[in-house]
């Protein structure tokens, strides 16, 4: 079975649909692979790395298009690379096929099976084949490094001799995948960072990355279907542009990412907002391929209006071809691992991812595909539950919850009534030392079973998340357990059990508190930047 990558062809697509990396887990896959020669080279991968894993490189398109039974592409064919397909090919790459009927039909007219990349459907079984999740990843990443780069000043706020220059202030409109990668971006380079969504339900994913959630005051369900965004109504994207008129004068940067399945991109800021930026602004419209969220983006152009920067790229996951095209080819080598690799190669309409992707099959144009059935929550279960299992002990409460009371009060019992015994026979009391050795064994006993059941439960019952300053607080309990081991150790010049004991108690702690150190400074390390 040949798997053939070809060379992209579309004016400044840079991303190809095999690495290295892909093609070596392809050939163990048992695929035999075909690379056209210099397909990789815009990625940065030549031609001999592909061939040190394994793969065969053809000279030319026509070779590789006649040759293979299945062809993996990033960019939809062109109508030039159509007719070299072979009938019964198997294609697989992205194609809209909204805005592609005319191909499709090419396509179909050539007997050719078409998988398109775009339309896998987004439950969680297909997460791993989400190209178009991986795609705007990137393309939210490289939204800020491209308005780093247009912007004059420093995103981080400064301190320096000649004064204190403030942090920019940036703006994401859509907190989908791309908007969420804008946001890690911007944050990560020390920008104070807003974000506004439609879906309420992306509020905590935006706080969690330290970036201030925006509202409106009018309150309007954003989710729709699936839980993507609906159109909302007129008065909401009204409130919402005053919202952000209101905040342009003292934006630095704008990133909109706002979309609507089926739709056209919403129009959020118009050429108003744009003037009330200050100049040397910058807006990146990541909608751009869909008509743009800012009224004066041109697709694929930056527009300068009254100093303001308006980017339009569109090929901004293409900008970073080598990891793009390494995380694209992954999402498609997991679409033919499920597919059944190269010995039982399938295409399984009964399947529905490979249904879903569908666009042309057996001569036909296959899409719209049948919609995928909602999940039903409240449907009966066939078979009985399975009976609830014990909480894991990190997560729930211990299920020896109800025992350990009553284990502590035994112990406090056994412990009082070894007082009085000791009290009635005369002794010194409990907590004074005692000559015998037997009595001194049960006391230290005691106090061993008291300090186990009292570390037991502070542990379990503190949540997984409080663990790390519990750590601190074992560590000066640790610094206890040190002064009492060289007392103990060093009370006889034998080498008792107790002395052993003392020992091997202050070695033990002083680990504990090395190893606490050596992780919180692994910690702190995580969270320094630079
Ligand atoms: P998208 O690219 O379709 O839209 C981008 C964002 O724009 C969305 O968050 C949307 O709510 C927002 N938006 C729409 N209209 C707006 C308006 N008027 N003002 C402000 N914001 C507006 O979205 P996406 O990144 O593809 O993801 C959308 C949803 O799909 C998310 O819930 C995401 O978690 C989910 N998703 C699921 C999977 C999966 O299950 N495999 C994969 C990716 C995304």
């Amino acid at each position: 079975m040949k798997v053939g990558i070809p060379k992209e062809i579309v004016a400044d697509e840079r991303r190809v649909a095999g690495t290295p990396k892909t093609t070596k887990k392809l050939v163990g896959m048992g695929f035999e692979v075909m690379i056209e020669a210099g397909a990789g080279r815009a990625a940065d991968y030549p031609d001999e790395a592909y061939t040190a894993v394994g793969a065969t490189i053809v000279p030319d398109a026509k070779t590789l298009y006649g040759e293979c039974d299945v062809v993996v592409k990033v960019e939809a064919p062109t109508p030039e690379e159509v007719p070299l397909m072979r009938k019964g090919l198997v294609l697989i790459s992205f194609i809209y096929p909204k805005r592609s009927a005319a191909l499709m039909d090419l396509l179909a007219a050539q007997g050719v099976t078409t998988l398109a990349m775009d339309m896998v459907p987004r439950i969680t079984r297909a997460q791993k084949l989400d190209a178009l999740s991986s795609m705007a990843n990137i393309a939210g990443y490289r939204a800020i490094v491209e308005a780093a780069n247009e912007y004059g000043s420093f995103f981080p706020s400064q301190f320096t001799a000649a004064g204190k220059v403030d942090p920019a202030k940036v703006l994401v409109i859509g907190a989908g995948v791309a908007g969420l990668a804008s946001i890690a971006a911007a944050r990560g380079l020390g920008a104070v960072v807003r974000a506004f969504d439609t879906r309420a339900a992306v509020k905590d994913e935006v706080k969690s990355l330290g970036a201030e959630f925006l509202e409106v005051e009018l309150e309007e369900e954003g989710e729709g279907k699936g839980g993507y965004a609906k159109v909302m109504s007129k008065e909401f994207i009204e409130a919402e542009m005053a919202l952000f008129r209101a905040q342009a004068p003292e934006l630095d940067v704008v990133v909109t990412t706002a979309l609507v399945p089926g739709t056209k991109a919403p129009i959020l800021w118009d050429k108003t907002m744009v003037e009330l930026m200050k100049p040397g602004s910058v807006i990146v419209d990541l909608a751009a391929s869909q008509g743009g969220n800012c009224e004066l983006t041109k697709a694929g152009e930056v527009v300068v209006h009254n100093g303001v920067k308006i980017i339009g790229y569109t090929d901004l996951a293409s900008r970073m071809a080598t990891t793009a095209s390494q995380l694209y080819a992954t999402n498609c080598v997991h679409l033919l691992d499920d597919m059944g690799k190269a010995a039982d190669f399938k295409v399984d309409l009964e399947d529905v991812v490979v249904r879903t992707s569908m666009v042309t099959h057996e001569g036909e144009v296959t899409y719209p595909p049948p919609a995928i059935p909602e999940p039903t929550p409240k449907a009966k279960p066939l078979a009985p539950p399975p009976k609830e299992k014990a909480a894991p002990v990190a997560k729930g409460p211990s299920p020896f919850r109800w025992v350990m009371p009553f284990i502590g009060l035994g112990l406090v019992a056994a412990w009082l009534v070894l007082l009085i015994l000791e009290k009635t026979q005369g002794g010194g009391g409990a907590i004074a030392a005692v000559k015998d050795p037997a009595r001194e064994f049960v006391q230290h006993l005691t106090v061993f079973i008291l300090a186990v059941f009292i570390g037991w439960q502070v542990v379990w019952n503190v949540t997984p998340a409080l663990h790390t300053p519990l750590m601190s607080v074992t560590n000066a309990i640790s610094g206890i357990i040190i002064v009492g081991g060289i007392i103990e150790g060093g009370r006889s010049g034998e080498l008792t059990a107790p002395v052993i004991l003392g020992i091997v108690a202050a070695l033990v702690a002083t680990i504990n508190i090395a190893g606490g150190f050596l992780v919180t400074q692994r910690m702190l390390k995580m969270f320094r930047k630079g």
